[in-house]
């Protein structure tokens, strides 16, 4: 690898440029070596830029033992060690990066396919790593989305509606006002009236008004819950109390098909959960660094 200066030479507007600001010209060949990546990616920072950054998001402008916070850290061969309690550690010790077995710029290239929503094999060709590995890298990704408000609940006008998988249910709500969604999956596809009251009672604020079509399910949902329920009937071509919430479940299944192609059932809360955050906190996802310093962060250790 070239050193910083010479690597930043190619690359100017720096960490975080995403697909809507590249253009042709972002990809130059480089490199035809077999150890070096073939292609040098304008949006993707060199190894030691990304090292630098990972550094600054951990340690802020001091380096210092993840364990006892001490400063007198020196390096030892590839690690650093503590002065003070001896442990030796890496720059991503009690970090979800941890015992990290690829580069950090294929880190961050894997990382910017999957904020971009890259599917699956488009994101092995460009790597060059298989679907086994870049299927764990999204499913590490996504175990560390942040989500600072995935306890507040859904106000104003709802919009709630269901869909079905094979195997599983999904129930959903919308704010319509604050475009923010809630999902969630049901292992079966037999909801029932107790699962749709566990939902609002939960997820909806009371004195909402919550918009449902006329399913059977929903009857009566307001002597639970103080809502202000309203309803269209589909029977009827009634569609505008709930046309947002049916809306979101077509790109909810483009979202699947496109990025993972097929899904488990084992896995589907946990993409639901991907594309909720996608659509509540798109700023999380618009490149790489900005997920990396709203994600990672050093685990306390006793
Ligand atoms: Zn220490």
């Amino acid at each position: 690898m070239k050193s910083c200066q010479v690597a930043k030479a190619g690359y100017t507007k720096g960490v975080g440029t995403d697909l809507k600001n590249m253009d042709n010209e972002s990809v130059n060949v480089i490199n035809k070596n077999k150890s070096a990546p073939m292609y040098k990616f304008r949006q993707i920072p060199s190894e030691c830029q990304i090292k630098k950054l990972v550094k600054k998001i951990l340690f802020g402008t001091h380096l210092h033992c993840p364990r006892c916070k001490s400063r007198r850290v020196y390096k030892s061969e590839n690690r650093y060690r503590c002065r003070d309690c001896r442990r030796p550690f890496s720059m991503t010790s009690n970090t979800w990066l941890n015992n990290m077995k690829i580069s950090y710029e294929k880190f961050y290239l894997i990382l910017w396919c999957w904020t971009n929503n890259l599917p699956i094999l488009q994101t092995m060709k460009i790597t060059d790593l298989s679907e086994i590995t870049i299927r764990e890298w999204f499913d590490k990704l996504r175990e560390h989305i942040p989500d600072k408000h995935w306890l507040t609940p859904l106000k104003g006008t709802v919009q709630m509606d269901e869909t079905f998988f094979k195997k599983a249910a999904v129930i959903a709500a919308k704010d319509v006002e604050r475009k923010r969604v809630v999902m969630r999956v049901v292992p079966h596809t037999n909801i029932g009236k107790n699962n749709i009251a566990q939902f609002v009672v939960r997820r909806v604020e009371p004195n909402s008004k919550l918009c449902t079509d006329g399913g059977s399910v929903y009857k009566k949902i307001e002597q639970i819950w103080p809502v202000d329920h309203q309803t269209d009937i589909h029977s009827k071509f009634e569609f505008g109390l709930t046309s947002e919430i049916e809306g979101l479940f077509g790109n909810m299944r483009t979202f699947i098909r496109r990025k993972y192609h097929h899904v488990t059932s084992s896995k589907l809360p946990g993409i639901l959960a991907e594309f909720e955050s996608n659509f509540n906190h798109p700023e999380y996802f618009e490149n790489p660094t900005i997920f990396l310093e709203n994600s990672l962060f050093l685990v306390p250790t006793c």
